[in-house]
Order: structure tokens, then sequence, then C-alpha cells
């Protein structure tokens, strides 16, 4: 059997970046993946001539130059700004949470009337530290805003209530006091045109791949085959669930090809913020490349609860879990040759151009020890 120098463990965004380093610096490199595709959740493809995101919506932003320039190496990036829009009840309503919202939610006009109804808003316990998302999010926005935008979207997605949450995960949104629906404040965003499955072949282009194929079928062999072990799975799994099992929260996605409709909802992204809707959000597709296909696709996100055996998409980055997650971490740093990366492997809700950059990090350190 060939031998190699670094087994890769998952073809998302981490492991692909890894391979591509590694391979370019003259390194032989396997990558295996349990999926029947890589690219792990940033994995598109072509449906009726739609590039469909079959893992959710993704946007690529970054304020990071040298990323932006990395993944531009690799794809031309369209000029698509991501503005969803909120449904509640039929209501509609623009996001991030800006001057057009306040308008929609109160008839303000100005900033100065906008601040005033949030500072009216607000209560005692959202004067000091915010302990938790649902005080994070009144000092921030007002209670309105959090009944109608927040409180049913957040304890779908989460599954807990928003006082059991941590206060960082509603400060991902920016709060704007002017008329400007960009949700991401960084300075570079887009979508790569024809979508990221080409990008993440291209890193993978120069590593062998076996696809269908779970790590831990055969852990021993798999091991045998490379010196070194770059692993991009859930941390706990790799252990065996010693200390006990991580909380993710999972998702399942249903797609519809909608025939001879061109046009479903007049936008990438609609968010459902009411608690009744089972999905969270609505995606078409087409909208991220400006399609004018006369067929659309669109897919309803729902979150589930994880168990596992199942996909987990969102770390959940509570106390609990963060110190679950440190034991964790103190057995990965006394593993020989076995490197932890990604998502679900450093157990953080990561963007891509944070993986990209920790993967381009821990590339370099690999490169300089090995
Ligand atoms: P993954 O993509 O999870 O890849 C890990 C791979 O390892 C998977 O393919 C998995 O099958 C494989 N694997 C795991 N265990 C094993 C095993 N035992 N054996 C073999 N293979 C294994 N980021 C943005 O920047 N912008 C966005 O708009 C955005 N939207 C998102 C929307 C959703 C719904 C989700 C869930 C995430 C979103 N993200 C977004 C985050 C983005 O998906 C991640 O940052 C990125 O995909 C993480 O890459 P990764 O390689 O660490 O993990
Ligand atoms: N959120 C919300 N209402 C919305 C959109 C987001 O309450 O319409 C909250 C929710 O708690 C969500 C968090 O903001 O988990 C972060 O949103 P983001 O869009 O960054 O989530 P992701 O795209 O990672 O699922």
């Amino acid at each position: 059997m060939k031998r190699y120098d670094y087994l890769i463990v998952g073809c998302g965004l981490f492991g692909a970046v890894v391979a591509y380093e590694l391979s370019r610096n003259g390194k032989v490199c396997i990558a295996i993946d349990k999926r029947n595709h890589v690219g792990g959740n940033v994995y598109t493809e072509c449906v009726n001539d739609i590039i469909v995101h079959k893992y959710g919506a993704h946007i690529f932003h970054t304020n990071n130059e040298h990323v932006w320039d990395y993944v531009n190496s690799f794809a031309e990036f369209n000029r698509y700004t991501n503005s969803p829009l909120a449904n509640y009840k039929g209501k509609l309503y623009n996001l991030p949470f800006n001057m057009n919202t306040f308008y929609q939610m109160w008839g303000v006009t100005t900033p100065k009337e906008a601040r005033m109804k949030i500072e009216s808003q607000k209560t005692e316990a959202t004067m000091n530290t915010p302990q938790n998302l649902e005080e994070q999010a009144i000092s921030l926005v007002g209670k309105d805003i959090y009944k109608t935008l927040i409180k049913g979207y957040t304890e779908k997605q989460w599954g807990k209530k928003a006082v059991e949450l941590p206060a960082f995960i509603i400060r991902r949104l920016p709060v704007r006091f002017t008329f400007d629906n960009n949700y991401f404040d960084d300075r570079y965003q887009g979508i790569p045109i024809g979508g990221y499955t080409p990008i993440i072949e291209k890193m993978l282009q120069k590593s062998d791949i076996v696809l269908d194929t779970d790590y831990f079928s055969d852990k021993k062999f798999w091991n045998s085959l490379a010196d070194t072990v770059i692993y991009t799975g859930e941390i706990d799994r790799y252990f065996d669930y010693c200390y006990g099992v991580l909380g993710y929260r999972s998702l399942h996605f249903k797609t519809s090809i909608l025939k001879n409709q061109s046009n479903f909802q007049g936008n990438a992204v609609v968010n459902y913020t009411d608690a009744d809707t089972p999905y969270t959000r609505i995606i078409e597709h087409k909208h991220f490349e400006f399609g004018q296909q006369a067929d659309t696709v669109i897919t309803k996100e729902y979150p589930i609860a994880f168990q596992t055996g199942i996909d987990p998409y969102y770390p959940i980055n509570d106390d609990k879990n963060n110190m679950l997650y440190k034991r964790y971490l103190q057995l990965a740093q006394q593993q020989e040759n076995v490197y932890f990366g990604g998502r679900l492997a450093e157990y953080k809700y990561y963007n891509m151009d944070q993986v990209i950059e920790c993967a381009l990090k821990i590339t370099q350190n690999y490169l300089s020890f090995n």
C-alpha cells in the first residue's frame, strides 16, 4: 500500500486548505470523507442549471485581505451582498437591524428617534453587562425587535430558551443606525461564481481522495498509511466520548425544484422569525448568482436535535460545553502526530474565512516542524 506523509480526515474547507498547502510543499496526502462528496458543508451542486448550496446558504465574507486574495486565487467571486429579509407572520422586515428595520417596526425616521425608542425598551437587567442572549438582544435593539425578530427564530434555531444561550451569538449580527441592509460589516464579500465545489476540487487536486469512508470504521488501517493525521471531525467522537457528548445543533434541509417558476421569493434568504413556522429560513439559490433560469430551487432549513450518528452543524458554545471541550482539547494536545482543526475538531462557531485562516496558520506550523 502506498505511504503518505499526511492522512487528512475530512474533505471540508479546513481539510482541503491543509491538503493544498501541504501538497504544494511537496508532501504526499490522502484525504478521506464519510460523505459521498468533497467540500463538507460548503459543498454546492448544480440542479436544473442552478448552483445549490446543499448545506445552507454560504456567503463568503471577511476582513482579512490575505484570506480574500487566497480564495480569489481559486475562483472568481461575484458582487453578491447578503441582505436577508425577516418574515414575521406575513410582515416583512429588513435585516440586519438597521434604520429600515426601525422604520418598519416603529415608524421612526431618524437615528435619534430610533435610539430613543431602543433606550425606552431596555429593562434594568439589560442595563448591566448582559448575561445571556435575551439580555444582550434587548440591550442592543429593545423589546419589540427582540420579540418579533429574535426570540422565535433563536429558540427554534438552538432548541433552547434565549436566556440559556450565550450573548455572543446575537452579537454576530450588526446593529446600524444607517439605512444599510448589508448583513455583514466585513470589507470583502461575495459568492464564488459556479459554487464552492470547484474551489475544493482544485485544493484537493494533488491528493488522493477516498469518499464514503468513515475514519472510525478502520482507524488503525487509515493511521497505518501516513506519518501524521489531520483530523477535522468531531473532537468528542475521536476520543470515543470518554468525557461525554458535546452539545451540537443539527439541521434538516428540504430542497424543492419549482418548475416554470422563475422567482419564488425575490431574495436569496428569507428568515421566518415566528416560533410556529418549523423552519428558520428559505433559501432561493439562484439569487446568489443573479440567475435568470426559467425554474427555481428553494431549500427550507429545519433545526433539529442532535444525536450521535447524524451530522452536527452548530457547536453550542455555552459554558458547560466549552468546559467539556477544554478537557478534550487537553487530550488532543497529548496526541502524537495527530492535529485537530476546523469547526468540529476545534468546537468553534467558525465562518469560512476563520477556517481558512486557521488552516493556513496550522499548516505553516506543520511544515516548519516536519
Ligand atoms: P466541515 O465542513 O464540517 O467538514 C468536515 C468534514 O469532515 C465533513 O465533510 C465530514 O463529513 C468529515 N468527517 C467528519 N468526521 C469524519 C470521519 N469520522 N470520517 C471521515 N470524514 C469525516 N460560513 C461563512 O463564512 N458564511 C456563511 O454564510 C456560512 N453559512 C453557514 C450556514 C450553515 C447552515 C452552516 C452549518 C455553516 C455555515 N458557515 C458559514 C460555516 C461554514 O460551513 C464552516 O465554517 C466551514 O464549512 C467549516 O469547514 P470544516 O472543514 O471545518 O468543517
Ligand atoms: N438571529 C435571529 N433572527 C434572525 C437571524 C438571526 O434571532 O432573523 C439570531 C439567531 O440566534 C442566530 C444568530 O442570530 O443563531 C446568528 O445569526 P447568523 O445569521 O449569524 O446565523 P448562522 O448563519 O450562523 O446560522
